[in-house]
């Protein structure tokens, strides 16, 4: 602790010990300046949310160096279009950001409607805009006046906050579709899924668990969607949020415009799993569907069992250091190590809120280091300092890993295994085991140590 930034104190807390003791830990702040944060800027959470509407056009307004982060770093995948795959720019240069960048912007949907006829234009109004003060609005109306399509800004100019801004931007986005022209019904049937993203096909195993038990899944949000399902969406009568972090705002805008209450849920892990097709059972369904969601979780769970045995003695005892996204999956993964023997030491996440943290505190054993919006130096000195053999997370992180010699799992958007559901609980040991228990780890710990203690 004596190594933190004075800045970032408020963020960092290690359960029953030291200075963090009893308090609650800052969160949904902006990163400090200079500390290097692992979080992603407003534009890429715009971008990962709204990037699998798979017949969207995603046209980035700005400089190409933004339009890099694409599908290749966001593996959803489509059961149709393919257009979401792309990535287009309109490549703003100085003589943009002299003269401005609207015709450059203006041209570009012209081609795109000519070439591609997309439902849906997200244009991503991106920093340089945010400078130059391009009016994007203006050139949107014209385009859905002359062209009959809809084409939605989405001002993420990335300096203007960080990554939780661009969730709620992006859920906007979707809530300028819904608005116009709902689909109503007076008698809502099922569930749309919000925050799965469909990685590896993981929505389409929750939607196959919904299906077995007799529940309706009428749009996901945004895993696998077109802008036809989306529209579908307000005619359902729950909507269940796997990724709090980036999905709770559209679901509470649905529940004020379109009375559709929401849950809280989680697909990762067995327990998680089974309580979430439980709950929505109960909640919709007749005594048959809970019976069949009972029966369905105990068969995966009795299933998923004989697939993990054999990984528990190679496992128990282990150490996992875990910095994910959301304060959800966060909390997913702490029960899902537990319910492989291994105890966490070290929890973070990019945009946890409050009650995320003050769960995770209840769940995690004294000593465990719990922090917000980490840096790489944070995320190093704790993961020494608590002896980490393996660390959980994504694209960012797994360089540090790597680095200090721990084993990782890569549990975000760039993964090709799924993780969710009963099946996903058997991969995830096997992938967990596979890693932390490579020799490969302790020759790369000799080999980096003389370095990093220099
Ligand atoms: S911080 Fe700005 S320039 Fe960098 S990727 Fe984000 S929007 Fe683009």
């Amino acid at each position: 602790m004596e190594e933190l930034l004075s800045e970032r104190l408020g963020s960092v807390s290690m359960k029953g010990a030291g200075a963090g003791k009893n308090r609650t830990l800052e969160c949904g702040k902006n990163s400090v300046s200079g500390a290097v944060s692992q979080r992603a800027c407003v534009f890429c959470g715009a971008r990962v949310v709204l990037n699998p509407v798979t017949d969207a056009f995603h046209l980035v307004h700005g400089p190409v160096g933004c339009a890099s982060y694409t599908w290749d770093i966001r593996g959803s995948l489509s059961s149709g279009s393919e257009l979401y795959r792309h990535s287009f720019t309109t490549d703003l240069q100085e003589r943009d950001v002299v003269f401005g960048g609207l015709p450059k912007l203006e041209k570009a949907l012209e081609r795109i409607v000519e070439k591609f006829h997309p439902p849906v234009v997200f244009i991503y109004s991106t920093c340089l805009v945010g400078v130059i003060g391009d009016d994007v609005d203006s050139v949107c109306r014209a385009a859905e006046k002359k062209h009959g399509v809809r084409v939605i800004n989405v001002k993420a100019p990335g300096f203007a906050g960080h990554k939780a801004m661009g969730y709620r931007l992006a859920c906007e986005a979707l809530m300028k579709i819904l608005e116009r022209d709902p689909r109503r019904t007076d008698k809502p049937v099922g569930i749309n899924i919000l925050g799965d993203y469909n990685l590896a096909g993981e929505m389409w195993i929750v939607k196959d668990y919904f299906r077995r038990i007799g529940v309706p899944v009428v749009s996901g949000f945004t895993g696998d969607s077109t802008y036809e399902s989306i529209r579908r969406s307000t005619t359902a009568a729950l909507n269940v949020v796997q990724c709090a972090g980036s999905m709770m705002y559209l679901a509470r805008l649905m529940e004020d415009k379109f009375d559709i209450p929401f849950i809280k849920a989680s697909f990762f892990g067995l327990e998680d799993t089974k309580s979430a097709l439980v709950h929505v059972s109960e909640l919709l369904g007749d005594e048959e569907t809970r019976r069949r969601a009972e029966e369905l979780s105990t068969r995966g769970m009795e299933k998923a069992m004989r697939g993990i045995s054999p990984y528990l003695p190679g496992l128990a005892g282990k150490k996992a250091a875990i910095f994910v996204g959301g304060g959800f999956k966060a909390v997913s993964l702490i029960r899902q190590f537990r319910e492989l023997g291994m105890d966490t030491v070290m929890v973070g996440t990019q945009t946890g809120q409050r009650e995320d943290y003050e769960l995770i505190e209840s769940l995690v054993n004294p000593g465990t280091v719990i922090l917000d919006d980490a840096n790489p130096s944070e995320l190093e000195t704790f993961m020494r300092e608590k002896g980490a053999d393996i660390l959980v997370g994504g694209v960012k992180e797994r360089p540090l890993a790597y680095k200090l010699g721990v084993a990782f799992c890569d549990h975000n958007h760039e993964r090709k295994i799924p993780l969710s559901g009963f099946d996903g609980a058997v991969n995830f040991a096997r992938e967990i085991n596979l890693s932390v228990n490579s020799p490969v780890w302790e020759m790369a710990r000799r080999t980096a140590d003389p370095f990093l203690d220099a």
